[in-house]
């Protein structure tokens, strides 16, 4: 994590209040039930690129910059890289300036979310509702409609362009 990514997480940290139920009750977890795809972890290794694995299976992240995802700014879908569940829309993503594919909002119920101690201070965890898989971390310094940020591993992503 670099220095302005540690800056903008103190800072959601400092708002922790809002900054919790704004997450709670943006998310849209509530609206939909998907049946959970369990696999071990040998299947996983098997169907997953090393680097796949590692942010999917665990919870790594991948370097800033480095995902093609960033530019990516065509209509479509972005699924899940481990299950193919729709995750977001490209009506939600937004230069976030991070170095990560950032989106504002989530497909109803496709992620659910944990509370992460990893970095000491807390963050919000979230992962694909259907097969488990890491895919980022949820802040809450987006842009509107909901002032949420849902910064994503690119390599955890598959993108589904829209038919031309
Ligand atoms: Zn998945």
């Amino acid at each position: 994590m670099n220095r302005r990514n540690f800056t903008l997480v103190l800072a959601g940290f400092a708002l922790s209040p809002v900054w919790f139920n704004r997450v709670h009750a943006g998310s849209g977890e509530s609206a939909v039930r998907h049946d959970k795809l369990v696999r071990t972890a040998e299947e996983w290794r098997r169907l997953l690129t090393p680097a796949q694995y590692n942010v999917l299976r665990e919870e790594g992240t991948e370097r800033p910059w480095t995902s093609p995802l960033n530019d990516e700014k065509r209509a479509g879908t972005y699924l899940c890289a481990g299950c193919e569940l729709p995750l977001f829309t490209s009506e939600t993503k937004f230069d976030s300036g991070t170095g990560w594919p950032s989106f504002y909002d989530v497909i109803a119920g496709a992620v659910e979310t944990k509370r992460d101690f990893k970095l000491i201070w807390p963050r919000t965890e979230y992962h694909c509702a259907r097969c488990g898989g890491h895919h980022g971390h949820v802040f809450n310094d987006g842009p509107p409609p909901t002032g949420l940020r849902y910064c994503n591993n690119g390599v955890a992503l598959t993108f589904l362009p829209d038919e031309a």
